[in-house]
């Protein structure tokens, strides 16, 4: 690992390897990741990425996102989504992605709150499918740093601008600073501050940690989607979560009788609500789900991985109903990011599951989030590439100590330093630290206690990795609350 990139990518799922993938090919970049390289939510989503099949479907598409997003979505981000969709799920085929098929024909198949069949799916794998073939595709890739194990703890930023990231090297422990033209957070959701999850539990938040921090802006911080359908256990690991798409092909809810107390289609917030209060009311910690209903489509041929892993767990689903429990799921709030994908600090990009773009509104229509994820990074790698001189975002690199200012990131990289600037040969002093692209060498850049007062680190919190998290995890949570009590009052005003 170098010390000075063009753009750092935190962060290996969908939204970091698109972001990788549609940024010029000599585009020096880092792709960090806090686990292994399969250890991203992306590799997890089962039931498949919506598409726009076909222009009829626009309204009823636009009117579903917005109807379970409870009419607080952004519009024109909605509007984006949608109308991006075929091009990227094109893209992703172009790149080795099987989608189901029947005599050559793509099938669509549909969720919960879908008015109409428009997800696409690979068994009940789509994630894995996708994600794997982008991951192959970054790895091949020359200009791409690609380091797993690598924990972003903090940024570099003052006056509103982000010049890098902090990160600590899991195997060795150490706090490396590394500059960077723009960051892009691709980091996923915050499953991993909640005890029943089934996000991977890495996925602790820190990019809105980090935000908290340095006052960068949040959005919707407390939507948090509960997923309706988890498979019930007393053990404290991820929970395996049965997806929509069992209930759209005819799977059944039933209470503790065996009776039915719900459309098993409603909304997930409303569907969630609906289990808690069946629980209640029977006494029981867990509801009945019944795929041994399902009779239009083979349940062993359409849900394999459910299957075998309900097996594992000495549930046969052609015979046996399963225990199943709501559980935290997806983050709707997040890192507030503009129509480019920009956050509200300088330098500093947003996309996936970490961000809010404000597709989701309230609530999260079933598989529209792979697509959002792959939408809004790649809109973020093309308004780098494309607004190389767009002084509102892009500006100089700065590095302390250094006389190096004024650096064209996606201009003439040969040229040199822009005009105004001193050059390596014309600062005789530090010449030395510099590469003859003007790139600070690893041997003389700075460490994070020599930056600490310059960037307000704490690297004696960052050293110590329990505390971090625990510190982290307490902010989340404070912010979270925070933001209730907050919409709680404004409600009250308005009642009242
Ligand atoms: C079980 C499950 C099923 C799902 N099913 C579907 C579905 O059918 N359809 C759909 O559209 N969506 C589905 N989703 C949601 C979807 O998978 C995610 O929203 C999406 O994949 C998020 O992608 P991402 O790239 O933003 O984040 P992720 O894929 O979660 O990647 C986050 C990355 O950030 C890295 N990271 C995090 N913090 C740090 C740090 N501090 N330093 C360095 N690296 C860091 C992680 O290591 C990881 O590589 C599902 C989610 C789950 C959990």
């Amino acid at each position: 690992m170098e010390r000075y990139y063009d753009v750092i990518i935190v962060g290996s799922g969908v939204a970091g390897c698109f972001t990788a993938l549609h940024l010029p090919s000599d585009t020096k970049i880092l792709m960090i990741t806090k686990g292994d390289i399969d250890e991203s939510d992306s590799f997890l989503a089962q039931g498949g990425i919506c598409v726009l099949k076909d222009d009829s479907d626009y309204d009823s598409f636009f009117e579903d996102t917005l109807r379970a997003g409870h009419y607080e979505n952004r519009k024109a981000s909605v509007d984006m989504m949608i109308r991006s969709s075929r091009s990227v799920i094109e893209e992703l085929m172009e790149d080795g992605v099987e989608f189901a098929t029947k005599d050559g024909e793509l099938i669509y198949t549909r969720e919960g709150a879908h008015s109409t069949n428009r997800i696409l799916y690979h068994e009940d794998v789509t994630g894995k499918e996708i994600t794997s073939k982008l991951v192959a595709k970054v790895q091949k890739l020359p200009n791409v740093t690609l380091r797993t194990h690598t924990q972003m703890i903090d940024i570099l930023c003052r006056d509103n601008i982000c010049d890098g990231v902090v990160v600590r090297d899991e195997e060795t422990g150490d706090l490396i600073p590394v500059f960077a033209g723009n960051v892009m957070w691709a980091c996923g959701g915050i499953g991993g501050i909640y005890e029943n999850s089934t996000n991977f539990p890495i996925l602790t938040g820190d990019a809105l940690a980090i935000s908290i921090l340095h006052h960068i802006t949040l959005e919707h911080i407390n939507y948090v989607q509960i997923h309706p359908t988890v498979l019930y256990s007393k053990k404290h690991e991820r929970r395996f979560l049965i997806s929509e798409s069992v209930r759209g092909e005819g799977a059944l809810l039933r209470d503790k009788d065996g009776n039915r107390f719900v459309n098993e289609l409603l909304p997930r917030d409303l569907l969630s609500k609906a289990i808690y209060e069946q629980m209640e009311k029977d006494g029981t910690e867990h509801v009945w789900l019944d795929l041994t209903a399902i009779t239009k489509v083979d349940v062993k041929e359409r849900f394999p991985n459910i299957v075998k892993h309900c097996l594992e767990e000495g549930y046969d689903v052609t015979k046996d109903w399963i225990p199943v429990v709501p559980a935290q799921h997806y983050f709707m709030g997040g890192v507030f990011v503009d129509q480019h994908s920009h956050t509200s600090m300088r330098h500093l990009y947003a996309a996936g599951e970490v961000s809010c773009n404000g597709v989701h509104g309230a609530n999260r229509l079933a598989s529209n989030s792979l697509l959002e994820s792959l939408v809004f990074a790649k809109t973020a790698a093309l308004y780098m590439t494309e607004h190389p001189d767009d002084e509102e975002y892009q500006g100089t690199v700065r590095i302390p100590g250094s006389s190096l200012q004024g650096f064209s990131l996606f201009g003439d990289m040969d040229a040199g330093p822009a005009e105004d600037a001193e050059g390596p040969e014309r600062s005789a002093g530090t010449a030395h630290i510099y590469d003859e692209k003007g790139y600070l060498t690893a041997a003389q850049a700075p460490t994070v206690d020599e930056l600490s007062a310059i960037y307000e680190l704490t690297p004696d919190e960052y050293r110590d990795a329990d505390l971090y998290a625990q510190k982290n995890k307490a902010r989340i949570w404070n912010e979270i609350h925070n933001e209730e009590r907050r919409q709680k009052e404004i409600k009250n005003k308005r009642y009242n």
